[in-house]
């Protein structure tokens, strides 16, 4: 066992640092039954350090004595957030593929100045669509049709290639497909709107009248699961059987469940996630209502235009809620939880894709 192995385990991500800092091999597996630093990350739960070995170039392929990789290990002792760190890795060098001409092309499928934005897209755990426009927004070489089209026929390339790679990663081939179909519609929008991607993110966020929901946004994310091009998948046919009998505008939504499938997370169960973007640990309360919450001022502005018309309901509920008590509260969530906990039916038979 290697210091650097030993650390992993132990949880010691300092050490860790120090250790790959002086050159120490991350994909040494000179272990007795052929285990990685990165296996030992993931057998200890830090999730940190799992990215840090990803980062230094661990290979996720890499099986000890008995054919087991790294992401099944830590599966197997139940280290769940590990698992969805080492599946969502995508190293940056498999994007630069794309970034040098290949065979009898002249032109590189990506230009190399767009690898880094797009890589960064690439890694967000957060699926929110709101999100991933701000991505694109923050990007100014990533603002421009031509950009987009480069960008989105590698996230169809890349979803290809995470199918039909011989140890086949259905997740990570969903979430290419998922972020490409995000940024086509930011194509689309660029091209065919005045006020291009702004008038996506109002679109995203806008409410129905009868109860604030994003109606639009639902309808997207499964129109992107629909779309995705391999029927037989697992993972789409289980998308499709949470999705499908959930009415428009109750839970579990398709963002929840895709997210629980591609990240693990379990989205808005415990309602420190901003409303407008779905970053994790927001903590800016509307002060009227007190219902919703945002990570940031920005987000809240972008947020009042459609919140604004639901905000002195939520006011009312609000003033009910002060004398409900707290386990009726409750029962939502838990409802929620056990419908998202309950959507595994790998046996069942097949179902058409075009089930909605
Ligand atoms: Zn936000
Ligand atoms: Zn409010």
């Amino acid at each position: 066992m290697t210091p650097l192995m030993h650390a992993a385990y132990k949880g010691k991500a300092d050490m860790c640092r120090l250790l790959l800092q002086h050159g120490a091999d991350v994909n040494c597996n000179q272990h007795e039954y052929g285990y990685t630093a990165l296996m030992f990350a993931g057998l200890s739960g830090k999730t940190d350090i799992t990215s840090m070995m990803l980062d230094a170039g661990a290979e996720i392929d890499l099986v000890n004595s008995v054919g087991r990789t790294a992401a099944q290990m830590a599966a197997f002792v139940g280290q769940h957030d590990c698992v969805t760190v080492i599946n969502n890795f995508f190293s940056r060098a498999r994007l630069e593929y794309y970034t040098r001409p290949q065979g009898v092309d002249t032109e590189p499928m990506l230009p190399p100045r767009l690898a880094g934005p797009l890589h960064k897209i690439i890694m967000t755990t957060n699926l929110n669509p709101v999100k991933i426009v701000l991505l694109v927004k923050e990007e100014p070489a990533l603002v421009d049709p031509w950009a987009l089209q480069k960008c989105s026929r590698v996230m169809e390339l890349l979803c290809e290639q995470c199918v039909q790679q011989q140890d086949m990663n259905e997740v990570l081939a969903m979430k290419m497909h998922y972020l490409g179909c995000v940024l086509n519609k930011c194509l689309s929008f660029l091209q065919n709107r005045e006020d291009k991607l702004d008038s996506l993110l109002r679109s995203l966020l806008r409410g129905r009248d009868s109860d604030g929901f994003p109606q639009y946004q639902e309808k997207f994310i499964r129109d992107c699961i629909r779309k995705f091009p391999y029927c037989e998948t697992n993972l789409l046919q289980e998308l499709v059987r949470s999705i499908a009998p959930v009415e428009i505008g109750n839970d579990p939504t398709a963002f929840a469940v895709l997210s629980q499938a591609l990240t693990g997370q379990m989205a808005f169960v415990e309602g420190d996630y901003c409303v407008t973007c779905g970053e994790k640990g927001a903590d800016k309360r509307c002060s009227l209502c007190k219902a919703v919450v945002y990570c940031s001022l920005a987000c809240q502005k972008l947020h009042w235009f459609t919140h604004k018309k639901m905000c002195g309901s939520m006011q009312d509920q609000d003033a009910k809620a002060q004398d409900t008590p707290k386990l009726i509260k409750q029962s939502k969530a838990d409802q929620f939880i056990y419908m998202i906990t309950n959507i595994s039916h790998y046996n069942n038979p097949i179902i058409k894709c075009d089930f909605w």
